[in-house]
């Protein structure tokens, strides 16, 4: 015997603690689905041992009949699942029933609010896993025996779901797992034939392994031969003319562990072509909790031959579209393929390149066809697609036509025009797509920016997502048309502007030229290195100054970003544009005191600073300049 064969009692990391807790408060009314989590698990462990005895049939033990039961004793109280899959090992019971391994899990617990509601539905999406099953037991017993060991190789696990378990070596004759329930006062509805079937036959028909139940003899008593309860087919090899919506909504659950229905799927079968695969592709409804969680998991249920090989298969999608979820079964990739080999076999950039292209297709299908799914996709996932401008240079302008902004000529603050939209609506000369990058919209909205364009009705698309400016950064144009900030170069609005409003322009900088010139000489001596240069502006009609930035470099909401990640960021200075119309202007070109038109004039720099969304160096000095020169005029006043 081997010395840690007597119990040991342990306690769950803290967070398993805290996820039961939730679990069991939350989804009290969705009970049923821990036979789901428990028979998904089961499958799991049989998919695990197939591929591991693919280099090594001894696993099998003269046993390769795959199969779960699932049973239940009245007297007991009891209900068992049982699996001959890969089964556990003393440590491997303690550490995968004892912790939770998933990455960001405290984080994700710490956004439950305490509200059975919400919490439920996070919780969907966090996946429940065993631990469900404590909604029904309040004792759980599982045994199990790891396939390839001996039989005195058994553990059992046991525990009351308060905070411990216990740990014990047992023999166990038999490889893989039972999972013994020990059901509450109060949950016997699940102690019957008919309830466990219709359970099982709702969430696991297409659940490939054989799910078997003792069949009933002639005296409609439970007998002692096994029957299959499921029907036990691959959904996706089936012929899609006969699959109905509800087969490919419960193969979503039961592959993304979800809750909700997915938002839309695409089933492709390729054969006869240069490479075989079959796939089902879903878009969820809603972002996972951990879309952007750096080290997350995504990605395909890999089958080769309708054989399980791996889950979370990152190397068939890209990054940008992370939240699809789904399985590719191919026959061009061979049976032993290790997660080190996927990364450069020659097949994976085809299989790629072909399953990105469901996806595109199903987003325009979408898009085209039902706008309102297609408006929810956006609002969850909008920002990881962006991505892709940069990700799948390829792909670049069919993803463009996808994107949807907020602009100047919608009501809204939502993001719903399309560059497409956008294209359709511009002025008979309109050359270039004007964007504004600002932190939200109404701070859009409000900029100086948009003043020349607001009076000539000249359509700004609005960009107020952190990696817009980065995204229009890698999209140098849509349709031919480039894309173009209204913050920087010198705009070339001439065309578009109203002639008798150029008139009156010109005129009005020919008067103003003498008086104006030489301010511009004092100005750009006052504020001395802080600005590049000044000039008289063309964008503003209503504020006296803004800041403009050259063609090419960052604007103030990137540069911020780059400097928050701690990089360098080569400091380019702005240009301040005066507006040649405007009385403040105006008076300023009449100030004689030096100091005074000092004071005056990096407050309206400073005030630019401030209407760019811009930090001050020093704010509290800002405060005093204004007050400083309020005295004045309380002074003047008397
Ligand atoms: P998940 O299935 O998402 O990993 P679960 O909470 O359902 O999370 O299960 C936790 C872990 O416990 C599994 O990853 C697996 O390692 C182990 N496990 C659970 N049930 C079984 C089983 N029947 N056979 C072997 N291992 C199992
Ligand atoms: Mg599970």
């Amino acid at each position: 015997m081997m010395a840690n064969a007597q119990a040991e009692t342990l306690h769950f990391q803290a967070e398993v603690k805290q996820l039961m807790d939730i679990v069991v408060h939350s989804l009290y009314s969705n009970k049923e689905i821990f036979l789901r989590e428990l028979i998904s698990n089961a499958s799991d462990a049989i998919d695990k041992l197939r591929f591991e005895a693919l280099s090594d049939s001894a696993l099998y033990e003269s046993d390769s009949s795959l199969q779960i039961h699932v049973s239940y004793d009245e007297k007991a109280r009891t209900i068992t699942i049982s699996d001959n899959g890969i089964g556990l090992t003393r440590e491997e019971a303690m550490s995968h029933l004892g912790t939770i391994a998933k990455s960001g899990t405290r984080e994700f617990l710490s956004h439950l609010t305490g509200d059975q509601k919400k919490d439920a539905h996070l919780i969907g999406q966090f996946g429940v896993g065993f631990y469900s099953a404590f909604m029904v037991a309040d004792k759980i017993t599982v045994n199990s025996r790891r396939a390839g060991m001996t039989k005195e190789h058994g553990v059992c696990w046991e525990s009351k779901g308060d905070g411990e378990y216990v740990v014990t070596n047992i023999e166990k004759a038999a490889r893989g797992t039972d999972v013994i329930l020990h059901l509450k006062a109060g949950e016997d509805e699940f102690l019957s034939d008919w309830r466990l079937r219709s359970i099982i036959t709702k969430y696991a028909d297409h659940i490939t392994v054989p799910i078997l139940m003792k069949a009933m003899n002639e005296e409609g008593k439970l007998g002692e031969s096994w029957e299959t309860v499921n029907r036990a087919l691959a959904l996706w090899t089936q012929p899609k003319s006969i699959i109905t919506d509800e087969q490919y909504q419960t193969f979503y659950k039961h592959i993304a562990h979800a809750f909700n229905e997915p938002l839309a799927w695409t089933h492709h079968k390729v054969e006869g072509s240069h490479i075989d695969y079959t796939s089902i592709l879903y878009l969820p409804k809603e972002a996972p909790f951990d879309l952007w969680q750096r080290d997350a998991q995504h990605g395909l249920k890999l089958y080769v031959q309708r054989v399980f090989i791996m889950d979370k298969v990152e190397q068939f999608l890209p990054n940008y579209l992370r939240f699809v979820s789904g399985v590719l079964d191919t026959t061009a990739l061979p049976l032993n393929i290790s997660r080190e080999i996927l990364q450069d076999h020659p097949s994976i950039a085809k299989l790629r390149s072909a399953l990105v292209r469901h996806v595109l297709d199903l987003l325009e299908r979408l898009q085209k066809d039902e706008p309102e799914k297609f408006a929810l996709f956006w609002q969850a996932f909008g920002n990881v697609l962006k991505e892709g401008v940069v990700e799948d240079f390829a792909n670049r302008d069919r993803l463009a036509t996808l994107f949807r902004f907020a602009s100047t000529h919608s009501d809204s603050n939502e993001q719903t025009v399309s560059l497409s939209d956008y294209v359709k609506r511009m002025k008979p000369k309109q050359k270039n797509i004007y964007y504004i990058t600002a932190e939200n919209t109404n701070a859009a909205k409000s900029s100086p920016h948009l003043e020349i364009f607001r009076k000539n009705n000249i359509e700004v698309v609005l960009l107020t997502d952190r990696i817009d400016e980065w995204v229009v950064g890698h999209l140098p144009q849509f349709d031919g048309k480039a894309l173009q900030s209204v913050a920087k170069g010198d705009l070339q609005l001439d065309e578009l502007i109203d002639e008798a409003e150029l008139k009156s322009q010109e005129q009005t900088e020919k008067k103003v030229k003498e008086t104006l010139d030489p301010l511009l000489t004092k100005i750009e001596k006052a504020l001395g290195n802080k600005i590049k240069s000044v000039r008289l502006s063309h964008r503003l009609t209503d504020s006296p100054a803004c800041l403009v930035r050259d063609q090419s470099a960052l604007g103030p909401q990137m540069e911020r970003l780059m400097k928050a990640a701690g990089q360098d960021v080569l400091e380019v200075k702005p240009i301040l544009e005066l507006n040649p119309a405007h009385p403040i202007v105006n008076s300023l070109s009449h100030e004689q005191n030096e100091e005074r038109l000092k004071e005056w004039t990096e407050l309206l720099y400073e005030q630019a600073l401030l209407a760019e969304g811009s930090q001050l160096q020093d704010p509290a000095y800002f405060v005093k300049r204004v007050n400083k020169l309020w005295m004045e005029i309380v002074d003047k006043r008397g």
